[in-house]
């Protein structure tokens, strides 16, 4: 019998996770297991790092609701939250649409035994019917290593296939779609993807491969421990497989798939 339950929801998180470890998907996405990051200086930083990246959202979202948020920015007395309000404020991306602006949206669309879910920053729906994601990077990567990453992948299909919520129910032609990758400390350096028809289908192909494949493990030996040890170095789950050190820094998780545990709660 498999072990992943009835209506399990993929994410990029976990699908990203699977591809690099089974047994790490096995650990944080089946048994639902979390670990604090290193109690060292690497480790504080990041937690630092990850509750300025929420704040961030926060800020962004309340103030896509029209809530005033300076007087919450200058509170944090946080420089570079500070900073990244500036950016975000002088140095918006350049290039979208005029339109209906969705903040802070979910959407879900079956896959294979289960659902694929995708949590948007911010959708807009141009007038003209092209549909722009917006992500606000608040992590160390830089927005360019994003564009072949599952992120760039499951967003995109997703909202091709589910957007037609956001528009009457009229449906979305891949190419309509476009993806911004918006980092909050170097503003100058956004990255654009455009969508098409043939990434879609490539997508769904390889969507329903990794999803099936997952669905398809039925003991806790197949969800096994990678061969590559250099993968464990950074991996917080060390203790339970007896390699490392005991904690590594953890990944650098999309905060808000952080929350997403890949079960219908
Ligand atoms: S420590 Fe290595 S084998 Fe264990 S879950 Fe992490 S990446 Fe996988």
């Amino acid at each position: 019998m498999a072990l992943l339950p009835e209506g399990f929801r993929f994410s990029q998180g976990s699908l990203a996770t699977g591809e690099w470890c089974l047994r790490r998907f096995y650990l944080r996405y089946l048994r639902r297991l979390s670990w604090p990051a290193a109690a060292d200086d690497a480790g504080e930083a990041k937690e630092r790092g990850a509750a300025r990246g929420r704040l961030f959202h926060h800020l962004v979202h309340q103030h896509a609701l029209g809530l005033e948020v300076e007087a919450l920015v200058a509170a944090s007395k946080d420089p570079e939250l500070a900073e990244w309000w500036s950016n975000f404020k002088h140095h918006p991306p350049v290039g979208l649409p005029e339109g209906e602006v969705f903040s802070e949206l979910e959407l879900w669309v079956p896959l294979g035994p289960g659902w694929l879910t995708a949590r948007f920053d911010r959708v807009v729906v141009g007038q003209g019917g092209r549909l722009c994601i917006v992500d606000w990077k608040t992590g160390r990567g830089l927005p360019a290593e994003y564009l072949a990453s599952w992120q760039t992948l499951v967003y995109c299909f997703v909202l091709s296939e589910g957007g037609s919520l956001l528009r009457g129910g009229v449906p979305v032609e891949p190419a309509q779609i476009s993806l911004c990758y918006w980092p909050a400390a170097f503003p100058d350096q956004v990255q654009w993807h455009r969508y098409d028809r043939t990434q879609h289908d490539q997508a769904r192909e390889r969507l329903e491969r990794s999803a099936g494949f997952l669905a398809g493990l039925q003991t806790r030996e197949e969800f096994c421990m990678t061969e590559d040890l250099k993968r464990c170095a950074s991996c917080e789950f060390q203790s339970y497989c007896s390699r490392g050190a005991g904690v590594g820094a953890g990944w650098e998780f999309d905060e808000e798939e952080e929350e997403d545990w890949g079960l219908e709660l």
